[in-house]
């Protein structure tokens, strides 16, 4: 049975890692959330910290890491901030990793290098008006003709597709019809590398969302896109199967900063039951109190050792999809159960935007939607279980 402790270079990286989120990171939280301000400044110091390139092989600026250490990386962000969190995991394991899976020579080399060092960021785009959990609906369109593709259509919150060094988003859209072994027809879906300077790609005004507030989410147009025929990322037809299997990478990345988040609450309130009194004594000599934090310590504990082995059999090459999704569905739960019951614990306080677990409050309940709903993890366990 092999352990989960981390080796001596892991430590060191989420050491490294959350020294930089609670020295950094965390003075400045309060203030974006409040103006909604992405936080520049934030994301070079973590491109030279080398985060953005992580799990990419040095010979494309990466550090040569895995997606453990990403992961690493983002639980320890995730505690303090899950908007400097998101931008990070958008950047890698959304944007520029279908790049490293999927791209050729000549695309790899023009983009990994770039979006490895954080000098620029891309964003994926699979979700459109009437094509979330069903992203099969995919209707924006991508037609062939004289050596390019003119794409049109609508994708809906796309994260980091609208700051001032976004230079990509990948796309999916329905480029041809296929048809299957019993003869029915189906859209063939393929995903397309479209540079945000090309006329015609628009990231519309941003969302005025719940949380997240610092984090970069915009509608996009595609209006007569005209990008070369060479932009086709991966086998034509092959683009929604090539995301989705980046989305069950993603979910261990998710739950890994959803853990943090999950921690991040157990850690404020450990600190402030042992400070806050009331009739006499302090908060935390109250079973009630003292209780409900070592349920939401428990929570994180479990929700991290389920992260742990999904990424351990992703990285030994065995089937993880299960295993990412229940990590993901645990983990997300667990961050804003522990949410709303630190935001307890802080009594009025809790109720304060300054207050981190307020933030976290607000923050966590999109880790039960994005990158597949509670409801979707659901139907890809049962489907497992043969249901
Ligand atoms: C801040 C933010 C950032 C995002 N970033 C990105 C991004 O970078 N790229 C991207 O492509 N997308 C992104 N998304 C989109 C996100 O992945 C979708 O919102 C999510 O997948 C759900 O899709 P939907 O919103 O269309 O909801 P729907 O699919 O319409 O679902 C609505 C409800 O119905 C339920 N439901 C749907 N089908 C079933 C079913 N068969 N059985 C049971 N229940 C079902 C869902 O679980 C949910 O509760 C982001 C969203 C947000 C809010």
């Amino acid at each position: 049975m092999a352990s989960f402790e981390l080796s001596e270079e892991y430590q060191e990286l989420s050491d490294t890692v959350r020294a930089f989120a609670d020295e950094v990171v965390a003075p400045v939280s309060t203030k974006h959330d409040a103006e909604h301000s992405f936080p520049y400044e934030i994301v070079a110091q973590m491109a030279d910290m080398g985060l953005f390139g992580l799990p990419f092989p040095e010979e494309f600026g990466g550090m040569g890491g895995d997606y453990f250490a990403l992961a690493l990386a983002l639980e320890q962000l995730g505690r303090v901030d899950q908007s400097v969190a998101i931008t990070l995991e958008a950047g890698v394991s959304l944007g520029a990793m279908p790049i490293h899976r999927f791209g050729n020579a000549a695309q790899k080399e023009e983009w990994l290098p770039l979006l490895a060092s954080g000098q620029a960021l891309a964003g994926f785009g699979l979700t459109e008006p009437e094509a979330g959990s069903d992203a099969g609906g995919t209707k924006t369109t991508a037609k062939l003709g004289g050596g390019e593709w003119v794409i049109n259509g609508n994708k809906e919150f796309i994260t980091n597709s609208g700051t001032d060094i976004t230079k990509l988003v990948t796309v999916t859209a329905v480029t041809g019809q296929q048809e299957r072994p019993d003869g029915s027809i189906k859209k063939e879906i393929s995903t397309i590398l479209v540079p945000t300077n090309t006329p015609g790609f628009t990231a519309e005004k941003a969302y005025n969302k719940v949380g997240w507030n610092a984090s970069d989410t915009h509608p996009l147009t595609l209006n007569n896109v005209h990008v070369p025929e060479e932009n086709l990322l991966g086998t034509r037809g092959r683009g929604y199967a090539n995301f989705l299997s980046i989305l069950d990478e993603g979910r261990i990345a998710i739950a890994a900063l959803a853990v943090g988040a999950a921690q991040g609450c157990v850690d404020q309130s450990v600190k402030y039951a042992k400070e806050r009194s009331a009739f006499g004594q302090s908060i935390g000599k109250y079973q009630a109190v003292s209780f409900k934090i070592a349920r939401m310590h428990a929570r994180a504990h479990t929700a991290r050792l389920a992260y742990y082995d999904a990424a351990a059999r992703m990285l030994a090459g065995k089937p993880f999809k299960t295993e990412a999704a229940i990590a993901k569905m645990v983990a997300g739960e667990a961050a804003m159960d522990n949410a709303r019951d630190a935001t307890q614990v802080f009594g009025g306080y809790g109720f304060i935007n300054d207050f981190t677990v307020a933030r976290h409050y607000r923050d966590s309940k999109i880790l039960e939607v994005g990158e597949g709903t509670t409801e979707v993890q659901l139907m890809l366990i049962a489907r497992e279980l043969g249901l």
